[in-house]
C-alpha cells in the first residue's frame, strides 16, 4: 500500500512534469486524457463505506447497487521501431533526452537474414499482446498505430506511459546478435545517470521476472545467455535505454529473440509462434499486476 500510494505521487508529479515535453506528437498528446483517474478508487471507496447502515429507500430495488467498478489498469506496450524509420535518417537521429544524456531519437532495428523486419515483428506482437490483454480487463496503449510511420523518438514512448500513470510499459524488441547465439532476454532498468528511475527499480525487477517465466512457457524459447550486461538466463540490466532511463512507472523490455539466429529467425516469421509470444508477455503482464 505504501509502495502504491508513492508510486501514485510519482506519477502525478511526473505527469505534470512532462506535459512540456511532450507537446506536437499525435501520440503522446493524446496520453494524457486516459490518466485522470487515480485518484478516484480512494474516493470512490471511501464514499461507499458510509452508506451500509442506510435502509434502501426503493422496495422496488431487489438488490443494492453495484460497488463501483475498480479501474482498469493501464498497460503501456510498445512496439519498438517504425517501419518509416529507415527512409527519415534526419528525424531519427535527431538527440532526445535519455536520462542524464542524449541519444537519436530512435533507430531502423534489425531483421532477419531473409529480409523480415523487426519493426513489422514488434508491432505484429504487441496488437497481439494489446488483444489478449484487453480480453483480461486491462486498458491498452500503443506508442505507434501502424507500421508505416516515423518513431515516435524513444523519450516520446517513456512519456506515453508517464503520461498514463501506467501500471507497466513493456517494449517489444528482437535481437540482431550473433548467428550463433539464439533466446530471449528481458532488460531490466538499471539506476539511470540522472538518477530518475530510482522509484521504479524495484517494481521493474518484478515484471521482468513475471515476464520471463510467462514468455518461456508460453513459447519454450530458451533464456538467452549471449547478451553482454547479463544478470541471469534471460536477464539484462542496462542503464543506457532511454525507455528505462526516463520510466516513472514499472517499464522493461523484452528482445523475444535472436532474429540473425536461423532458429529463431525462422520462429519470429512463424504467425503461431507470434502468436505464442504475444501470450507470453500477456500472461506475464498479468502475472505482474496480480502481484502488485
Ligand atoms: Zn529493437
Amino acid at each position: 500500500m505504501i509502495s502504491r500510494a508513492v508510486r501514485r505521487g510519482v506519477v502525478a508529479l511526473t505527469a505534470a512534469t512532462l506535459l512540456t515535453g511532450c507537446a506536437g506528437s499525435p501520440e503522446a498528446s493524446s496520453a494524457p486524457s486516459s490518466p485522470s483517474s487515480p485518484s478516484s478508487p480512494s474516493s470512490s471507496s471511501s464514499s461507499s463505506r458510509t452508506s451500509p447502515g442506510t435502509p434502501a429507500a426503493d422496495p422496488a430495488t431487489p438488490s443494492p447497487p453495484p460497488p463501483p467498478a475498480t479501474p482498469a489498469p493501464v498497460v503501456v506496450l510498445d512496439p519498438g521501431h517504425n517501419g518509416g524509420n529507415a527512409a527519415a535518417p534526419g528525424e531519427i537521429n535527431r538527440h532526445v533526452p535519455a536520462g542524464g544524456f542524449t541519444k537519436p531519437c530512435n533507430t531502423t532495428g534489425t531483421s532477419t537474414n531473409a529480409g523480415y523486419p523487426e519493426h513489422a515483428f514488434t508491432f505484429d506482437v504487441a496488437q497481439r499482446a494489446a488483444a489478449l490483454l484487453r480480453a483480461g480487463g486491462v486498458t491498452v496503449l500503443l506508442t505507434r498505430s501502424d507500421d508505416a510511420g516515423v518513431g515516435p523518438c524513444v523519450d516520446q514512448r517513456a512519456a506515453i506511459a508517464n503520461d498514463a500513470g501506467a501500471a507497466l510499459a513493456v517494449s517489444v524488441h528482437a535481437d540482431g546478435a550473433a548467428a550463433s547465439a539464439r533466446g530471449f532476454h528481458v532488460i531490466e532498468p538499471a539506476l539511470a545517470p540522472d538518477g530518475g528511475n530510482a522509484a521504479v527499480l524495484a517494481p521493474s525487477a518484478a515484471a521482468a521476472g513475471a515476464l520471463i517465466t510467462a514468455f518461456a512457457a508460453a513459447t519454450g524459447e530458451p533464456p538467452a545467455s549471449y547478451p553482454g550486461a547479463l544478470v541471469a538466463p534471460g536477464l539484462t540490466q542496462r542503464d543506457d535505454l532511454a525507455g528505462l532511463n526516463l520510466a516513472r512507472v514499472p517499464a522493461v523490455f523484452i528482445e523475444c529473440a535472436n532474429m540473425r539466429n536461423a532458429t529463431d529467425a525462422a520462429a519470429v516469421s512463424d504467425e503461431a509462434w507470434r502468436q505464442r509470444a504475444a501470450q507470453g508477455i500477456a500472461d506475464g503482464v498479468l502475472a505482474f499486476l496480480a502481484g502488485r
